[in-house]
């Protein structure tokens, strides 16, 4: 993959080593990061409309053959409560992540936001399958995409943060996996 324009200084002249010809900054691994940040949550904020759309389909079409279940009023709320509560954790945990020490960590705070922010998608989807009811669809999808939208805007903390971090330790080697 070609290594791109460096995020310091935006020189497209990146050298065979992946250093900036320009600025020295190590942009190869910088934009290697950040592409695995945008490619994993843009897949994960991409499945949720995919789940939204399939249990849509399968509710509405009726190719879900499924008995409908309703559901205790307590047993409802709880899950949506489940679903509320983990999107909060998703967008406190992005919030927060940027500011973990090396680009590797950083990451990993980034996609645990992610994976939180998953969980209303999922319930929704299992819900709506359940009790073919789309309001908890709607609903929970909703929670999930303003966990999305919350994590797009910390986005720019991100790199602003593996920037810093690989101007101060331009040697920096991303582990594999
Ligand atoms: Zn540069």
């Amino acid at each position: 993959m070609a290594a791109g324009r460096c995020t310091r200084c935006g020189s497209a002249e990146i050298g065979t080593d992946g250093l900036c010809s320009l600025c020295g900054f190590p942009a190869k691994v910088a934009n290697s990061v950040m592409t695995r940040a945008y490619i994993v949550t843009g897949s994960l904020a991409l499945s949720v409309l995919v789940y939204a759309a399939l249990a849509y389909f399968l509710v509405q079409s009726g190719a879900f053959s499924g008995p409908s279940v309703r559901l205790p009023q307590p047993v409802s709320y709880v899950l949506l409560g489940l679903g509320v509560l983990a999107t909060l954790g998703g967008i406190v945990t992005a919030r927060r992540g940027h500011l973990a020490e090396t680009p590797q960590r950083v990451l990993a705070k980034l996609f645990r936001a992610g994976a939180l922010c998953e969980v209303p998608a999922v319930l929704g989807f299992i819900l709506a399958l359940v009790t073919h009811d789309l309001r908890w669809l709607v609903m929970l999808t909703a929670f999930a995409l303003i966990g999305f939208l919350s994590i797009a805007m910390e986005m720019p903390a991100y790199a602003q943060r593996v920037t810093e971090y690989l101007e101060a330790h331009p040697d920096y080697r991303r582990p594999k996996g």
